[in-house]
């Protein structure tokens, strides 16, 4: 049987702290599928298309990696793609409690779908997808902070402004 996990997350954008757990994660599953979520109820600052192409292009020569959406119960969606493993990364102690919640519930929806951490490496422990976006907002330099592709659009989208 084909082991397959699903990493689900906002994306917006993807962050070099999203790619580490990415490649780290897809070396021990048969196939990772990195599923942008799409929450109506839920403001985000790049449309699903432009996550959704950023990590695509991020993982291009990666086989067993693969980039999709999902709305609604994310163990549900776990379900119709045949993953029986959920990958959340951890950076500080204040991800833990709400990654907690979110790993005991979704049990409770479906005890047939496991949640697995990959702590964070201690490069990207303070990267995280709102500070990026601040930072590019006003001007600073975030070249080591996402992948290039990302910084693209980030200038792209700021210079309109
Ligand atoms: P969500 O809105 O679902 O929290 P995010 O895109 O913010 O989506 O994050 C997706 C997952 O990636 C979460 O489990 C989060 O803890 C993790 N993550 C975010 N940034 C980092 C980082 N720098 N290092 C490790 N994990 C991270």
């Amino acid at each position: 049987m084909r082991s397959i996990a699903v990493y689900p997350g906002s994306f917006d954008p993807p962050t070099n702290g999203h790619c580490d757990i990415i490649k780290r994660s897809s070396k021990l599953f048969d196939k990772l599928i990195v599923a942008v979520a799409e929450n109506p109820a839920k403001k985000y600052f790049f449309s699903v298309e432009e996550r959704i192409a950023m990590l695509r292009e991020i993982v291009r020569e990666y086989d067993n990696i693969e980039v999709t959406h999902f709305e609604g119960l994310l163990v549900e969606y776990a379900d119709t793609i045949g993953a029986v493993t959920i990958i959340r990364g951890l950076r500080a102690l204040s991800d833990f409690e709400y990654e907690f919640e979110l790993a005991l519930m979704n049990r409770h929806l479906n005890s047939n779908v496991d949640t697995i951490f990959m702590m964070t490496d201690e490069h990207y422990s303070f990267i995280r997808s709102s500070l990026v976006r601040e930072v590019a907002r006003l001007g600073g330099d975030i070249s080591d902070k996402v992948p290039p592709v990302v910084e693209r659009y980030l200038k792209e989208r700021f210079s309109q402004k």
